[in-house]
C-alpha cells in the first residue's frame, strides 16, 4: 500500500522506540533480547489524516561484528529499494560512529529522500551535539526525542512533505 517510511540506523539509537511512537503500538521490541525479534517489523501510522506504513529494521541476533555490518548494509539497501522516505536515526548522546558513517555512505548514493534524525535530544543542551552529524553529508540533523515525543510531530510534517 501507498507510502512507506523506513527507519534505519545502527543498533541502540532508538529506531524501535521511534517506530512504536509513530505506530502508537508496542509492536517493536525495544532493547530486544537475543532471539526475540524478526529483522523487519511493519506497522501503520497516520498524521494529519494521511495514512502511511512504517518499517522498523534491525532486530538482529548476531554475534560477530562482520555479520553485523553486513546485516545493517542489507537492511539499508532494502530500505533504499522499497521505501519512499528513509529516517536515518543517529544518537546525539553517543555521537558519530564508524557504523553511522558506513550507513551514511550508502544513503548518500540513494535517490530516496533521507531525513537524518538526531534522536535522544532529550534537552536543549543536547541540540548542540547534533552539529557533529553534519559530517555525515546528509544535510541538517533533525532533533527529536523518541522517548518523550519531543520533535516527532514536526518530523512527521517533514515526512509528509516528502511523499
Ligand atoms: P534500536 O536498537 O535502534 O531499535 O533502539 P531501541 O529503540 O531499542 O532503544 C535503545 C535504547 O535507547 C533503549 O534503552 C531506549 O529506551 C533508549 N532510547 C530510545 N529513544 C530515546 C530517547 O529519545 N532518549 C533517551 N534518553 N533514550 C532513548
Ligand atoms: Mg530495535
Amino acid at each position: 500500500m501507498g507510502n512507506l517510511v523506513a527507519i534505519v540506523g545502527r543498533p541502540n539509537v532508538g529506531k524501535s522506540t521511534l517506530f512504536n511512537r509513530l505506530t502508537k503500538t508496542r509492536q517493536a521490541i525495544v532493547n530486544e533480547q537475543a532471539g526475540t525479534t524478526r529483522d523487519r517489523q511493519y506497522g501503520k501510522s497516520e498524521w494529519l489524516g494521511k495514512e502511511f506504513s512504517v518499517v522498523d529494521t534491525g532486530g538482529w541476533v548476531v554475534n560477530s561484528d562482520d555479520v553485523f555490518e553486513e546485516e545493517i548494509r542489507k537492511q539499508v539497501l532494502l530500505a533504499v529499494e522499497e521505501a519512499d522516505v528513509i529516517l536515518f536515526v543517529v544518537d546525539v548522546m553517543n555521537g558519530v560512529t564508524d557504523l553511522d558513517a558506513q550507513v551514511a555512505g550508502i544513503l548518500r548514493r540513494s535517490k530516496t529522500p533521507v531525513i537524518l534524525v538526531a534522536n535522544k535530544t532529550d534537552s536543549n543542551e543536547l541540540q548542540y551535539n547534533a552539529a557533529e552529524f553534519y559530517s555525515l553529508g546528509l544535510g541538517d540533523p533533525f532533533c527529536i526525542s523518541a522517548m518523550s515525543g519531543s520533535g516527532t510531530g514536526d518530523l512527521l510534517d517533514l515526512v509528509l512533505s516528502k511523499f
